[in-house]
């Protein structure tokens, strides 16, 4: 096992991976920007090193000054946590090159898996199931219009490396296409200098389900069921829950063994999300796999009692995955709830500043996993989730229940929060009934 492991995140992941360390009597670095000064999560690592301004491209983007922090305070791994330099192969390389252990996968397994059209091609031989498209990059647009024509449209143009819902066209007609893959090309060259797009079919009705895994260094990888998490804004996850509700049994058994061949056969070691949508008729379909420790990660462990997060390093250190697959079951059902500093009567404006009042709520089944407490100043730089309520019960039914007690205890001033959206989507026909799409909430925040 580690020594030392330098986090280089912050807030409430950089906590949840102190907590994680300090289980397996690992000794913690946090680094920090000038803005995170006095953090409370700094209170619980054993050392911290600010490593700049403000500015994430001056300070938590900084590969040289985090090798340089690791160098000073004789860490010998490196946790990227979520966000940032997770997911980015320079970083895993850069931290290999410097005799850091990189907790996350090799930068050849990141690169297989991260590359969208990369990623199909591993996934058509994995038989992970995958949009009708084009085979891989889109070379000669009239090409990819003829293939429009085969699946059908609508259709989607999409960019190999792309993120954050960048680079992306909806296309209805063959005119579309045409300006649909030089609009993404470029939008995609600007964002992550890669101008290769692809093109898939679109779904209009589609529910976001996605499957965990953890693979090691000995070619073993499980997964660990799935999330639903279909309720989102602009793409922004706000709710996730596992299992998901009103899925066949045998079809979501498939998808995700077929998740964990995937993650397998690109020889993954630590935790991966493979993200699918499924249509009306529950038939899946592969959207991107995350090499990384995901925000919504506390609800499976809720329902499978596995600690991702500690497995996460524990492979990275070398160690064989403590479990095979026929060891993991489901026990409940569990809901995470985005606490974010965002006023949802006013456009979801973010909320900076002095946070007076913090209560979180308690009880059977209520985990909160946030750096926050009364007196802690909300930089404006960083993104806005200050906390995550996690809710186990026994059935969903009780799960919506027991949330609704919580988020109704919860406290939080006077800074606005997503928490009233979330007892209003609780309450929600569509949601309870688990009707809902991934376009739900947008719907409904349109319409009042
Ligand atoms: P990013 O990496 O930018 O997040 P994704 O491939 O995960 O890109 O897609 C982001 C979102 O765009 C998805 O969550 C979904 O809402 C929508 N989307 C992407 N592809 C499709 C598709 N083929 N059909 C319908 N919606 C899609």
């Amino acid at each position: 096992m580690f020594k030392r492991v330098l986090i280089a995140n912050r807030g409430e992941i950089a906590l949840r991976i102190i907590r994680a360390c300090r289980e397996l009597g690992v000794k913690t670095v946090c680094v920090y920007s000038s803005a995170d000064a006095g953090g409370p999560w700094l209170e619980q690592a054993d050392q911290t090193i600010c490593i700049g301004p403000p500015a994430s491209k001056d300070s938590y983007l900084r590969i040289d000054r985090i090798i340089a922090a690791a160098e000073v305070s004789h860490a010998d791994a490196i946790h990227p946590g979520y966000g940032f330099l997770s997911e980015n192969s320079h970083f895993a390389e850069v931290c290999r090159d410097s005799k850091f252990e990189f907790i996350g996968p090799s930068p050849e397994a990141m690169q297989a898996l991260g590359d969208k059209v990369n990623c199909k091609r591993l996934a058509k031989a994995a038989g992970t199931p995958i949009f009708p498209g084009t085979d891989g990059a889109i070379e000669d647009v009239e090409e990819a219009v003829a293939i429009a024509n085969t699946i059908g449209y609508p259709v989607i143009v999409k960019a190999a490396g792309g993120g954050g819902g960048r680079g992306m066209r909806i296309a209805r007609d063959d005119a579309e296409v045409r300006t649909g893959v030089e609009q993404a090309r470029q939008e995609a060259l600007a964002a992550f200098a890669n101008g290769t797009v692809y093109l898939e079919k679109y779904l209009e009705m589609a529910r976001h389900f996605e499957v965990q895994v953890l693979g090691d260094k000995h070619g073993h990888a499980v997964h660990l069921f799935e999330r639903d998490c279909s309720s989102q804004r602009r793409h922004q996850k706000l709710i996730e829950e596992a299992p998901a509700p009103n899925v066949d049994a045998g079809r979501r058994d498939q998808v995700c063994a077929s998740a964990a061949d995937l993650v397998r056969s690109a020889a993954y070691a630590g935790a991966a999300t493979v993200e699918f949508l499924m249509d009306r008729t529950q038939r899946f379909y592969l959207l991107e796999v995350n090499t990384r420790v995901q925000v919504e990660h506390p609800i499976t462990e809720a329902i499978t009692g596995i600690d991702i997060v500690q497995t996460g390093i524990r492979v990275a250190a070398g160690e064989q995955l403590p479990f095979t697959q026929s060891d993991i079951s489901v026990r409940g059902h569990a809901m995470e709830f985005r606490i974010n500093a965002e006023d949802p009567a006013r456009n979801f404006m973010p909320q900076a500043g002095m946070v007076e009042t913090y209560a979180p709520p308690g009880g059977l089944g209520v985990r909160v996993d946030s750096h926050v407490r009364a007196g802690y100043r909300i930089p404006p730089n960083y993104d806005s989730m200050i906390g995550k309520l996690i809710i186990h019960a026994p059935t969903r039914e009780q799960c919506i229940e027991r949330s609704l007690g919580a988020l109704g205890e919860y406290r939080i001033g006077p800074i606005k929060t997503t928490i009233p959206l979330h007892q209003r989507l609780l309450r929600e026909p569509l949601f309870v009934e688990a009707k809902h799409d991934i376009k739900y909430v947008e719907r409904l925040l349109e319409a009042s």
